[in-house]
């Protein structure tokens, strides 16, 4: 355990905030960041602190206040005002209330805020305020739970953290945990530190350094205690299992979300590989570790109590892949329904959807599951931290979790249940969209209107630098990828696919964008120019459609292709042969999947824009190459033509690639049961209108 403290860096603090907040504020928020910063201390959220302190309300009066974590901030970002001030006296009033309910407390602490404006305190807010001391750290650091999380917890902290360091058994957090750590407190005056058995840790000091070096100090010594005892660890993998691993994590991810969308839970995958992650789940124990529930109870909102396990068989067979991956979401769902049942105890709670969080895959990897790219994530770094601390607390003999009932009323607490329902998704929340041609003023333009409907983007191109360029113009977001693609080459297509799944777990929109242009009479029109362009607008059209229909049928839940073709199908122009026949080979392919591929749930369909010629700041590429001839067919100057473009449609409208991409959210967000259809993005050209 890192000690990150830096009485330099401090002071930095101090220069940064100081002034405005004050110097314990400031330092607060320092030692506050400097636990956040340690994975091994405290995960996305978790954790929280305070500082009491004096400040002066509207009426000039001068208050005792506990400036206390709100709801809402990582200790790892959290700012001075991520610590809003909580009147001490009305807060300490409280521990003379024979009973508080959580909503009670909730808005109790809400109207001693000295800044209605404020973010909620913490659920751990009156545990902060009843301790004496003037700075309290709390943590659930992995080398604590370690040892509170086994039947002989008592003697082991005692054994490990030395006398001074007072447990108090599990309590749901809360007011009745706040009023049980006072009292321990009052028994125990010199006490050095409290531990909360399966939970974590409060540390204390009269300054930010003592409190935080006091926590240091303990997590270090629990981890010396681990340490020195006999442990026996999982074997490491050969690097054949782990390559096995990584080649079939896009697959297997792919089936595993097909499977939890056909259940009912839309969501995105986070996969996770890594060695020591493997050795993991290839341990025999790894059931028993799994049973055990999370490692402190507030990861059950994040992951629900049990990750699920599915084992699928090694040949990597898809369909039998398939069966497996259905089979162990069947047995997870029928025992969250059962466990539900069990406790809610005829409570008017709204059960929860009954699939997992963290699925582990022996052989293949874990996958958090969440509705966006962040929560996804959270869960696999829950999951992967879970298994981790319990290979070790099994080292070190043996895990004992919180039991199913415990566990439920932190799942299932009031507040949790008050924010269901409150928010709409979007409507693209919880999709994956591939888009070739990616980086153009187009593929831009169709990312920017994906992700604006919640769809996480992959931009697919075969340009490096330009695609870093979109990716700067697009983002940044944790919903967009980049990914390299020749669309003339099926490897390579194939090979994007299942780099796009193995990072969002498979995709559901995929966008057949990419296309070049050459401008040439017939007469004239060279055979390899001719090929080049067929090659890129029909052929590359026909293997992004194709790898589509493979992938959005192993996953068994429809999807979308949109092929983005061209004003030229309805209304060619002169001296654009090439481009005009290739656009209406992958128009007539786009009708022809259609037809196949409804019986799937599968919708193709086409949007056929006029010229585009850029997207904010992104200038179309294929018109950089072809504008000056296009102008020259046309008898126009080069820059004349987005001007000629827009006066020849019926609207006057300059099309964008916003445009474009409005469209394709329009085919993808499934409102109209459209497929094998046409929709102008063109400003109305009545010489090209569909038919
Ligand atoms: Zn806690």
């Amino acid at each position: 355990m890192r000690d990150r403290y830096d009485a330099e860096a401090a002071q930095q603090a101090v220069a940064q905030w100081g002034a405005a907040v004050g110097e314990a504020l400031a330092l607060r928020t320092y030692t506050s960041r400097l636990l956040g910063a340690d994975p091994a201390l405290v995960l996305h959220g978790g954790g929280n602190t305070s500082v009491k302190l004096r400040r002066t309300d509207v009426y000039g009066d001068e208050v005792d206040v506990c400036c206390v974590k709100g709801s809402g901030w990582d200790l790892a970002t959290i700012e001075p005002k991520g610590h809003p001030a909580v009147r001490l006296d009305g807060a300490r009033r409280l521990l003379e209330v024979p009973n508080l309910s959580d909503e009670d407390m909730v808005s109790t602490l809400r109207s001693l805020l000295l800044d209605q404006e404020a973010p909620n305190p913490s659920i751990e807010a009156l545990l902060h305020a009843f301790l004496p001391a003037t700075f309290v750290d709390h943590s659930h650091a992995d080398a604590i739970l370690v040892l509170t999380n086994h039947a002989d917890a008592r003697s082991r902290v005692a054994a490990a953290l030395g006398p001074d360091v007072v447990c108090l058994d599990y309590v749901k957090p809360g007011f009745d945990l706040a009023v049980a750590a006072a009292a321990l407190l009052r028994a125990n005056p010199r006490a050095r530190a409290m531990v909360l058995l399966s939970h974590g840790l409060f540390t204390w000091g009269e300054t930010a350094e003592e409190s935080y070096r006091t926590h240091i100090a303990l997590v270090q010594a629990a981890e010396d205690w681990i340490a020195r005892q006999p442990a026996s660890r999982p074997a490491a993998l050969d690097d054949a299992v782990v390559a096995a691993a990584q080649r079939r994590v896009g697959r297997v991810a792919a089936a595993l979300r097909g499977t939890l969308v056909r259940g009912g839970l839309r969501a995105l995958l986070d996969a996770r590989t890594d060695p020591e992650l493997l050795a993991l789940l290839a341990d025999p124990r790894l059931d028993r570790w799994v049973e055990a529930g999370p490692i402190t109870p507030d990861h059950v909102i994040r992951t629900k109590p049990l990750a699920c396990v599915a084992r699928v068989p090694n040949d990597g067979d898809d369909e039998a892949t398939r069966v497996a991956l259905e089979d162990a979401l069947d047995r997870y769902r029928q025992a969250y329904v059962r466990y539900f049942e069990a406790h809610v105890a005829g409570r008017g709670l709204v059960a929860l959807d009954p699939l997992p969080r963290v699925v582990l895959v022996p052989g293949v990897g874990l996958f958090g599951v969440g509705s966006n790219p962040a929560a996804a994530g959270i869960a696999a770094d829950i999951g992967v931290r879970t298994l981790a601390v319990k290979a070790t607390a099994d080292a070190v003999g043996g895990f004992v979790g919180l039991p199913p009932s415990d566990l439920f009323e932190v799942e299932y607490w009031s507040l949790e249940q008050a924010k269901l329902g409150k928010s709409k998704p979007k409507p693209l929340e919880g999709k994956v969209a591939l888009i070739t041609g990616g980086a153009g003023a187009i593929g831009v333009g169709i990312a920017g209107q994906l992700l604006a409907a919640g769809a996480v983007v992959a931009l697919a191109d075969q340009d490096a630098l330009a695609l870093a360029r979109a990716e700067r113009a697009v983002g940044p977001s944790k919903g967009l990828m980049t990914v390299h693609v020749d669309v003339t080459s099926p490897e390579a297509t194939a090979a994007a696919f299942d780099t796009v799944a193995a990072k969002f777990g498979g995709v559901d929109i995929v966008v057949p964008n990419a296309g070049i242009a050459h401008v040439a009479p017939v007469i004239e029109l060279d055979a390899d120019a001719w090929r080049r362009v067929l090659d890129v607008n029909a052929s590359g059209v026909f293997l992004t459609t194709r790898e589509a229909a493979r992938w959005l049928t192993l996953q068994g839940c429809g999807g979308d292709i949109v092929i983005i073709s061209s004003k030229n199908v309805f209304g060619p122009g002169e001296g654009f042969g090439a481009y005009s026949a290739s656009k209406a080979a992958a128009h007539q392919l786009g009708r022809v999947a259609a037809l196949e591929l409804a019986q799937h749930g599968i919708r193709v369909n086409m949007v056929n824009p006029d010229a585009v010629f850029a997207q904010g700041a992104i200038p179309s590429g294929l018109w950089a190459a072809v504008g000056p001839d296009r102008a020259r067919v046309r008898g126009l100057r080069a820059e004349d033509l987005p001007a000629f473009y827009r006066e020849r449609n019926l609207l006057r409208a300059e099309v964008t690639g916003a445009h474009v991409g409005a469209a394709v959210v329009f085919f993808a967000s499934g409102v109209t049961p459209t497929t094998g259809a046409a929709l102008p993005v063109d400003g109305g050209v009545a010489t090209a209108f569909p038919r």
